[in-house]
């Protein structure tokens, strides 16, 4: 706990408007001695060398800082004492607005409820300093040895990548020799300047970096048993033909690569039916063997036709459940197979992740089956979305021009052999009319499908599984945040690159491997030094569980978003605080209170919500709403808004949380019995689109709002007076908009009946 602060007003950030001496007198009144310093300065990034002197002469532990928004600067304010921050400008001034809507000019003299607003916010400054204290050193020691899983292209520059930056390296391959799928790729498409010409893939150049080197030592024919511990500390057993090997690991890159996508998708374009049709895949390997006899050949962009053929069988089986008025009891199977027709849906989902690949790819091997032909060879190219990312553009272009490759936007609508050819029938073509195509072969893209989604890839000894949790709800990935945090999986520690991570070229894969390899060194130092990595990083704080009061419920270790907990047979759990990303989703779900953080706690927050002033007279003053905002976008959403002079209601109070996963129910309790009216969750987007930081924090908060309703109710409030709203990052335009309707439908409702108790 904090023992003696001082508190910074920053003239320059805070409008003319304010009465500040007044704040920093009421703040001085209220808080006596805890206030041991309380000073004006005009700016207060010219004032750190003051603050520092105050810090050494006064013995301060705790500075508060009340100007700009904490977003704002905080590189500056790094004192040997805990920093805090009143946001007076963008959440407070700036995004001001009288009670009757009217506007405020933030250098007139400042309304009493905007005085209040600032007061309140001091005040609740305050508290926070006082409740919090500087968190005990988590770190731990560790090994600077990185694991590579999988010997492919991805696999190979991240292990030499790590080595080059001088850590060791494990390198863990379930085949018998190194390469993965460029062993049948003697060329790739451009890996460099100037991107216009395919390139050798020189893969022995690469295989011989790592096989030569000290530093990795490589296993070949050899899978994982288990991974055990944390960050920095890992010990991974790897079942190898002479046994099982332990090796001490810091941290894993995750190069495991792709599984072709089920052959039976395509059937319906004539895949498996008829010899002349092949996967892109399947057609290098022809080249590479030159087996190719063709002289006409179709490269098919478009599986719209197999989807559909898919689509209308599932609706077929729909029908006809829907049909059966009652079902006999389904059969051993059967049941599956018609949740399986469904489930194919979902699978073309892949081959449209993979149109980047297949794309690049059709252009190269039609461009290499011309080369390889001395006697002319036509290559049809036709597609519906021709993807090609970035500079590749050079190389498409050039492709355009490629004598021998004839490319052009279609519709396949149908493909089938007539006597010894294929004809692929072709709609809203580029060239204006629709056509028959005779071709002597046709080939089709390749569905990349992430190994994760088929096999246990990295065998976690963790209380949550083996396995990367929910794979089903990402499609098969074990991304943590598509948006954000690129290489992260939901288990610390653990960074994805190359396509098991995305489908992608071979130049983009080598980019990835770089980008893994750096995310994985981040991590182990990180854990050497006690701090978190994203999104949270250099956060020294981490969960500290009272178990005096711990009922074994369960709940924490359930709820952990990243597997950070694991537990011992009664049900208590054990921390693993390297794993942590200490996003609080453990104690929000702790209904006995047991979990905290030295700087972030139950008490805290509660504490701060009984700074605010609430007025008697809801007519009169109007009502008091409590904004808990998640930090990751409702907060930085509100300071946009604030820079741009959006305004809301002045009958708020918004205080920052880790994640929503982190609400803990026992504050709105609080807020309630204060006599708040209302409370808002303003969080991060949940669902197929999801944006939590925390992977499923806001969607948790979601699922224990039926909780929170039904002790309201309990209670005889109107569980409506609490609710969960959701808004992106960028939706500042929205989120004042979004705060007035949550007003006008408290004001609406009343007073909250324990106002005034
Ligand atoms: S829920 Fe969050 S804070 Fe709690 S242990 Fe897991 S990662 Fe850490
Ligand atoms: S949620 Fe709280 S009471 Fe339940 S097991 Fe975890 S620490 Fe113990």
């Amino acid at each position: 706990m904090a023992e003696k602060i001082g508190v910074y007003f920053d003239l320059a950030n805070i409008g003319g408007g304010l009465d500040v001496q007044s704040l920093a007198t009421e703040a001085t009144k209220k808080w006596g001695d805890f206030i041991a310093v309380s000073k004006l300065v005009p700016e207060l990034a010219l004032a750190v060398t003051d603050i520092e002197a105050d810090i050494a002469a006064q013995g301060l532990d705790g500075v508060l800082l009340c100007g700009a928004s904490p977003r704002f600067d905080n590189e500056l304010y790094r004192f040997k004492a805990q920093v805090e921050y009143v946001n007076l400008r963008e959440q407070c001034v700036l995004s001001y607005k009288n009670p009757d809507g009217s506007a405020y000019i933030p250098a007139e003299v400042a309304p009493a409820p905007l005085q209040q607003l600032a007061q309140d916010y001091v005040h609740m400054g305050v508290a926070k300093l006082q409740k919090s204290s500087v968190p005990d050193s988590a770190a731990i020691e560790i090994t600077r040895r990185i694991l590579v899983l999988g010997g492919g292209w991805t696999g190979l520059t991240a292990a030499y990548e790590a080595s080059s930056m001088g850590y060791e390296v494990v390198l863990v391959e379930k085949a018998e020799k190194l390469g993965g799928a460029v062993i049948n790729m003697p060329e790739a498409s451009p890996l460099g300047p100037t991107w216009e010409h395919k390139t050798a893939t020189n893969l022995q150049d690469k295989i011989a970096k790592v096989t030569g080197n000290a530093k990795i030592k490589v296993y070949l024919n050899a899978q994982m048993e288990h991974l055990t511990g944390q960050p920095g500390a890992y010990t991974a057993n790897i079942k190898t033909p002479d046994g099982t090997k332990t090796e001490a690991i810091g941290s894993v890159i995750l190069a495991t690569g792709w599984t072709a996508l089920d052959p039976k998708y395509l059937e319906p374009m004539g895949l498996g039916k008829s010899s002349k049709v092949v996967t892109l895949a399947e057609f290098g390997k022809m080249l590479l063997n030159d087996s190719v006899k063709a002289k006409r050949i179709a490269f098919v962009l478009d599986t719209t036709l197999a989807e559909e053929a898919f689509a209308k069988e599932a609706a077929a089986q729909e029908e006809a459940q829907a049909e059966a008025p009652e079902a006999p009891e389904a059969k051993d199977g059967e049941a599956e197979e018609k949740a399986f027709v469904k489930a194919d849906l979902e699978s073309f989902k892949h081959l449209k992740y993979s149109n980047v690949v297949n794309s690049v790819g059709m252009l190269r091997l039609a461009n290499s089956v011309c080369e390889k032909s001395h006697d002319g060879v036509q290559a049809f190219i036709l597609y519906k979305n021709m993807t090609v990312p970035g500079i590749l553009e050079r190389f498409y272009k050039r492709m355009q021009d490629r004598l021998g490759v004839m490319m052009t936007k279609a519709d396949v609508t149908n493909i089938q052999e007539v006597g010894d050819h294929m004809v692929v029938e072709c709609q809203n073509t580029l060239l204006g009319d629709d056509f028959d195509l005779e071709v002597d072969l046709v080939v089709l893209p390749t569905g990349l499908v992430p190994t994760t989604a088929k096999e246990v890839t990295v065998q976690f000894d963790y209380r949550q599984g083996p396995d990367f949790p929910d794979l089903e709800l990402f499609d098969g990935y074990a991304d943590s945040n598509y948006i954000c945090f690129p290489y992260e999986t939901r288990r610390t520690g653990v960074y994805a690159a190359g396509c098991v991570r995305q489908p992608l070229t071979l130049d983009a894969c080598e980019v990835d491997a770089k980008g893994a390899v750096l995310k994985a060194v981040q991590c182990l130092e990180a854990a050497n030094r006690g701090v978190a990595v994203h999104p949270r990083a250099l956060d020294n704080s981490y969960p500290v569980f009272n178990f005096v009061r711990c009922t074994q419920c369960k709940r924490c270790t359930e709820e952990c978003p990243f597997g950070a907990l694991d537990d011992d047979e009664k049900g208590t759990p054990k921390p693993n605080p390297a794993r942590c990303r200490r996003c609080g989703t453990c104690f929000g779900a702790c209904p006995e209170r047991v979990i905290s953080f030295a700087n972030y706690n139950i008490d805290q927050i509660g504490s701060m919500i009984r700074q605010v002033v609430v007025p008697a007279d809801f007519k009169h003053d109007g009502p008091r709403i409590l904004i808990l905002a998640c930090e990751n976008d409702a907060y930085p959403a509100l300071d946009m808004a604030g820079m741009r002079r959006k305004t809301w209601s002045p009958y708020c109070r918004i205080i920052p949380v880790r994640c929503l996963g982190s609400v803990n129910a026992i504050w709105i309790s609080d807020a309630m019995s204060k006599g708040f009216d209302g409370v808002m969750l303003l969080g991060c987007k949940y669902g197929d689109d999801y944006q939590c930081h925390f992977i499923k924090g806001s969607e948790i908060c979601n699922r224990r709002m039926q909780n929170i309703a039904e002790t309201l109710n309990r209670l005889g409030v109107q569980p409506e007076r609490v609710e969960q709203l959701e808004v992106a990052i960028d939706e500042y335009d929205k989120v004042p908009a979004m705060i007035d309707g949550f007003v006008a439908r408290i004001t609406a409702l009343g007073p909250n009946p324990f106002k005034g108790m």
